[in-house]
């Protein structure tokens, strides 16, 4: 079976950042991936950000990016605008998300008045917009929204049918959080691929930190064995790793159709990952 393999960045916001950006695309690049995906800020010149960076990968690097898109803050006039300029700079591929309030994501939701309420809405204008590749987002651990699995996998359904063509999970650290999800998305009649994230835990502040924005629950020993490698690097960098990828093999055994990794824009963790894997498959990396 053939897998994909993805990574994600953000737009950065200082000159450094995009020193470090730049370099990380350019390693990503040899190594050929399916898609990169660029995330979508809360709002203002992030946004701008992002725009700008999916399109100078588009038209500077032999990359196919992914361009996130949410519903926050926009009427459908303005996002009719922004999936314009993108089909205009040949960006054909969309990951679709409704988004969270901004300043506090766990907040109350108030769409926009001229806007939309729920993703697949929005995946309805992409669809309805042309010839797009559209991803949306999946919840081993179910969305925090939502009051129940039921409800949770019955939206998830119809943001597919709507015209989804895959999905990227939210990050996880349970392998079976992921095979539930698909297992009862597959029950409720939909075979879209569902892709996961995987995160590489190199440091356990920040994963912490991650962790409580996204919901995602944290493993307590590999959140152990990282403090203990606190104020060392190269060996929070070498458990990350060694997790992230024993979690990858499991993945991809059970059949997952690919894997998608956030680099944080530096990609050593998730190139290290990668290579493991593709090791462990007895794949050449290319
Ligand atoms: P939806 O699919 O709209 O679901 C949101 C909630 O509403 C769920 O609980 C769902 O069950 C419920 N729901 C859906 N339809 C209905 C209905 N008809 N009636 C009642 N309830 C309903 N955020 C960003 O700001 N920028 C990014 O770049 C970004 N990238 C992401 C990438 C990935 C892979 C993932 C997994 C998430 C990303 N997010 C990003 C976060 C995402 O925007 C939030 O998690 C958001 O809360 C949910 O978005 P959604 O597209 O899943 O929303």
């Amino acid at each position: 079976m053939t897998v994909t393999f993805s990574f994600e960045f953000f737009p950065p916001r200082t000159q450094k950042g995009a020193r470090g950006l730049w370099e990380a695309i350019r390693r990503v690049e040899a190594l050929r991936p399916d898609f990169v995906s660029v995330t979508y800020g809360a709002g203002g010149s992030s946004r701008d950000r992002t725009v700008a960076l999916t399109r100078r990968i588009a038209a500077e690097t032999t990359l196919r990016p992914v361009a996130h898109l949410t519903a926050v803050g926009h009427s459908v006039a303005e996002l009719r605008r922004i999936i314009g300029a993108y089909a205009d700079a040949g960006i054909r591929d969309v990951l679709v998300l409704r988004g969270d309030p901004p300043g506090d994501p766990n907040g109350p939701w108030t769409p926009h008045p001229g806007g939309f309420t729920y993703a697949r809405e929005l995946v309805e204008l992409v669809r309805s917009l042309g010839e797009f590749t559209i991803g949306v987002a999946a919840f081993p651990e179910r969305h925090p929204r939502s009051p129940d699995w039921e409800s949770d996998v019955r939206h998830f359904v119809a943001k597919c049918r709507a015209g989804a063509d895959y999905a990227i999970t939210q990050m996880f650290f349970h392998v079976e959080d992921y095979l539930r999800l698909r297992d009862r998305v597959a029950a409720a009649g939909c075979d879209i691929p569902i892709i996961p994230e995987i995160m590489p835990a190199t440091d356990a502040g920040q994963i912490r930190r991650f962790a409580e924005l996204s919901h995602a629950a944290f493993p307590e020993d590999l959140a152990h064995r990282l403090e203990r490698a606190r104020g060392n690097p190269a060996e929070g960098h070498r458990i990350g790793v060694e997790y992230a990828t024993a979690m990858a093999e499991r993945l991809l055994a059970e059949g997952a159709p690919g894997l998608h990794y956030i680099t944080l824009n530096k990609s050593t963790a998730a190139l290290d990952i990668h290579r493991d894997v593709m090791a462990s498959r007895s794949l050449s990396v290319r």
